[in-house]
């Protein structure tokens, strides 16, 4: 057992099960063993590699988009540009350089905000942006109520990141999944013996059965509702895109752990893996309808890439530096190709009700 293991083994025998809720959060962000705050999990040498880390396409569309929804809603002369968990900054330079091409007065207007927990990605991030032609300030969590006027919100691989529950179908009841000190020593997977009240899970799926296990990610569904209250009173928009399920699909077990590209067990050597759920963007949506925001999507990322004009945008690049024009292709696949990033990635969009539909949905 690593020393996080043994550390939640004690938590566990001081005060009881851990929800799979607790474990998560403790795996990634312990201050001195979680994931986030130890490991560079980025890229080909790391645990697992991003869009924005596999092409500066991504970042480059996503800011251009950015730019036509501010202008849809009047360009305002000061707006907030927020980051949820933005790994080494990749994306928000890659959305900077391509924004200040079409609008430097969307780049002027601009306060960054990047919301991070890991202090070690923010060293990572505030190297990354270290010339950029904004103020940047960090915060290691989101507070909306002390941010006013229109908020521009993106959001690649962060939902997944969030703590989710686990509920298992046990006959007409659902019990909590929790980790807790088997007979050998080591943390395992049990059932709460007594059923959680009142679960109801998001309409549209089929009837839940015995053995079912839903997932519900309570930090995510309220972060979401209270980013769309927030746009939809102040104006802006944000766009989250991140692996996962929509509509009517089953119930099932999306807990992984990756480590060096492949999967391990999730409870094996906390800290050491990456740890993450399916978004359940149905719920997602849901949550941002509550919110009172206009919700757009959720569209396959290949779908929603190509109609911004990557295709164009690819051979663009591609004309301008010919020797890079393999790799180029390459990117685009990988982004784009359904059996590959196009169909399991999705994105959905929050705009207030009278905002015109933004690009790409
Ligand atoms: N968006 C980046 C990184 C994705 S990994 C990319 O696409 O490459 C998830 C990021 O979210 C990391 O930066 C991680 O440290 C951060 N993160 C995860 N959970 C968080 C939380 N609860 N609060 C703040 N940041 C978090």
């Amino acid at each position: 057992m690593n020393a996080l293991a043994q550390r939640l083994a004690g938590l566990i025998r001081a005060q009881g099960p851990l929800s799979v809720a607790q474990f998560m959060a403790l795996a990634l962000m312990d201050p001195d063993y979680g994931y986030y705050t130890q490991q560079d999990p980025f890229g080909a040498d790391g645990d697992f590699i991003t869009a924005p880390e596999v092409s500066q396409m991504f970042g480059e569309l996503l800011g251009l988009w950015l730019v036509q929804a501010w202008r849809n809603q009047g360009s305002a002369s000061a707006l907030r540009l927020i980051e949820l968990g933005p790994g080494r900054g990749t994306m928000m330079a890659d959305v900077l350089r391509a924004a200040a091409r079409v609008a430097p007065e969307f780049v002027a207007a601009a306060e960054v905000t990047l919301i991070e927990a890991s202090p070690r990605l923010r060293a990572a991030q505030q190297q990354r942006l270290a010339t950029a032609p904004v103020t940047v300030s960090w915060s290691p969590t989101l507070k909306l109520e002390a941010l006013s006027g229109p908020l521009f919100v993106l959001a690649n691989e962060f939902f997944d990141a969030l703590p989710v529950r686990q509920f298992l179908r046990v006959g007409e009841k659902w019990h909590e999944r929790v980790v807790t000190v088997g007979r050998q020593g080591v943390l395992e997977f049990a059932i709460a013996p007594m059923a959680a009240q009142a679960l109801a899970p998001t309409p549209g799926r089929p009837p839940a059965q015995d053995g079912d296990l839903f997932e519900l990610c309570p930090s995510g569904l309220a972060l979401c509702e209270n980013l769309a209250a927030t746009i939809a009173r102040q104006g802006g928009a944000a766009l989250i895109i991140d692996y996962g399920y929509d509509g009517k699909v089953g119930f099932g077990d999306t807990l992984q752990a990756l480590r060096t590209h492949h999967p391990v067990p999730v409870l094996a050597d906390p800290g050491e893996a990456d740890v993450t759920a399916h978004v359940d963007f149905a719920a997602l949506a849901l949550s941002a309808r509550h919110g009172g925001a206009a919700v757009y999507g959720p569209r396959p990322q290949g779908a929603f890439l190509t109609a911004l004009g990557i295709g164009p945008r690819c051979a663009a690049l591609a004309r301008s530096t010919p020797d890079a024009a393999t790799v180029l292709r390459r990117q685009l696949d990988r982004l784009c190709a359904e059996d590959q990033m196009g169909q399991l990635f999705k994105a959905l969009a929050l705009l207030p009700q009278h905002a015109p539909r933004p690009d790409g949905f």
